[in-house]
């Protein structure tokens, strides 16, 4: 993806500061026309890019900058704010309210990924429990309600549309009256669009607009036209008060820089972007974490979010069993299950710091999640005693018996079920280690509370479990101790191990 291209750029330019022995005016004129040129690179406006120029140079002077002062850390978190201000229109996003109808209406191009997105925003409230539906109000493109129909059915989305009224607005004023008396919360209006921006394209979503009186209005926004977002995005809304942005295809060989510079012009906060043609290609975004991710220092904040939303409930017990050093098969199976939940892996694995986005390609990311579910396939045929045995790989060595009737029943080698059980072993033998550690789960900085010669040896086994090249992609030891304290300060406890765990082959 080129947006990586562009984090990648401009961490090496940030990174020519760590390498300068003395920071002067010069070296950060070469590091600031590194990070102009990347911008530009990417299609980032050019008013924009000179105007980030010029912002860090203000705010840094240097015969005003105290001798001791962190010079290094100072230049880095300007260019990181006027990195943030970029794409920041300093708006709230709107939210949803439960418990009333929420009705939304997206707007855009034809081609830009309305319908695609309307269902995933759909399916992702769904996910959340709330009541979400859809409605097809474009009577232009043919087979359109037939899109919607498909998609949502196989998503399980209620949706309305008509196969013979051709007034987009009376289809719209329908169904969104039919699912407000059905206490529907998040009532999505798909329209129309047309190749360019025409007159009658406005007038027609005028009119939608003017009929059901959205609560919000999303425009969406291929990210794969470039320069063009920007007089797109104004265009829109001059028109109709677009409330939200979306911008699609954020993945393959989109350049990005455009549509998100695109968004702060427009005054109108990106909310989410699309990343692929799946129904959960769909990411939320807010702005800190994704410059945060993008310079790939990790978007530890989403992580969080993502794992409060699983509602670990037993994640207390859990903590305690491993403070004890305890850690069963059954625990294990938990733990895979957490990580499903947690989605697609390269998304959860892209928040991690160190972990650059494109670590895990797509077609690796679905080898994981099938080999977590072969695995807990064959942790399915075990028994409750094999499963919350404290040790359970003994009962395996001592009767070998086992691994045959378990291979058996979940129709798998035996050598398969052997690999689990060395797997578990050694996953068991690192909480044990962990569990033995005085202060590891102590509040505040591990590092300080760990006597350091323990935290060396306890990285030395993650480091073994894990394999030599996710240990090279966390940033090596340093790298993996970063992540084990924010695993430690409550990231979700230990969910996270075992995304490592899943992922290593
Ligand atoms: P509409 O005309 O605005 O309703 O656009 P559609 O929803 O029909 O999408 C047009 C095309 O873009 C379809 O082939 C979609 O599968 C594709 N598409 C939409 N969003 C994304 C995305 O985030 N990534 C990728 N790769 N393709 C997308
Ligand atoms: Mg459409």
């Amino acid at each position: 993806m080129v947006l990586a291209d562009l984090g990648r750029k401009i961490t090496k330019a940030l990174q020519s500061l760590r390498d300068a022995t003395i920071i002067d005016e010069e070296v950060l004129n070469s590091m600031l026309k590194e990070i102009c040129k990347a911008l530009l690179e990417a299609d980032v406006n050019i008013r924009l890019v000179k105007q980030l120029r010029e912002n860090v140079r203000q705010v840094i002077d240097f015969n005003e900058m105290a001798a001791g002062l962190n010079k290094r850390r100072m230049i880095q978190s300007a260019v990181f704010k006027e990195l943030v201000k970029l794409i920041d229109p300093g708006v709230k996003a709107f939210q949803p309210v439960k418990g009333k109808p929420n009705v939304i209406m997206f707007v855009g191009l034809q081609g830009s990924g309305k319908t695609t997105t309307c269902t995933k925003l759909a399916y992702h409230y769904l996910k959340k429990n709330w009541k979400a539906c859809l409605v097809c109000a474009d009577t232009f493109r043919a087979g359109a309600y037939d899109q919607i129909k498909q998609n949502a059915t196989k998503a399980r989305i209620p949706f309305y549309g008509s196969y013979t009224e051709v007034d987009p607005v009376v289809i719209a004023q329908d169904g969104v009256d039919m699912f407000k008396k059905e206490g529907y919360e998040i009532i999505i209006v798909d329209t129309s669009g047309r190749h360019k921006q025409e007159e009658s394209l406005f007038e027609e979503m005028l009119q939608v607009s003017n009929a059901v009186q959205p609560d919000n209005i999303i425009f969406v926004m291929d990210a794969t036209i470039g320069q063009a977002c920007e007089s797109q995005a104004k265009a829109f809304k001059e028109r109709v008060n677009v409330g939200s942005i979306i911008i699609t295809k954020l993945d393959g060989h989109a350049k990005g820089g455009g549509a998100l510079s695109a968004v702060a012009a427009t005054q109108s906060p990106c909310i989410f972007i699309g990343t692929g043609e799946h129904i959960d290609d769909l990411e939320p975004f807010k702005t800190k974490p994704f410059i945060s991710k993008l310079l790939g220092m990790g978007d530890i904040e989403g992580l969080i979010d993502k794992v409060n939303e699983l509602n670990l409930d037993d994640n207390e017990d859990l903590l305690e069993k491993i403070k004890h050093g305890q850690f069963t098969l059954r625990d294990m199976y938990e733990q895979f299950q957490n990580v499903m939940k947690l989605g697609p892996f390269s998304q959860v694995l892209g928040m991690i710091p160190g972990f650059s986005q494109d670590f895990m390609t797509k077609g690796r990311e679905e080898d994981t999640t099938v080999r977590l579910k072969r695995l807990m396939t064959i942790m399915d045929s075990m028994n409750d005693a094999e499963l919350d045995n404290k040790d359970g790989a003994k009962l395996f060595t001592k009767q070998p018996g086992r691994i045959t009737r378990i291979a058996r029943g979940s129709g798998v080698t035996e050598k398969e079920a052997k690999d689990l059980i060395s797997q578990y072993t050694k996953f068991a033998a690192v909480v044990k280690k962990m569990g033995g550690i005085k202060g590891l789960f102590k509040s505040g900085d591990m590092t300080k509370n760990v006597n350091p010669t323990q935290m060396a040896r306890l990285n030395q086994q993650m480091a073994k479990m894990m394999g030599p090249a996710a240990l090279h992609q966390m940033g090596g030891t340093a790298g993996l101790q970063n992540f084990m304290r924010q695993i430690q300060q409550g990231a979700g406890g230990l969910s996270n191990l075992g995304g490592l765990f899943g992922g290593q082959s």
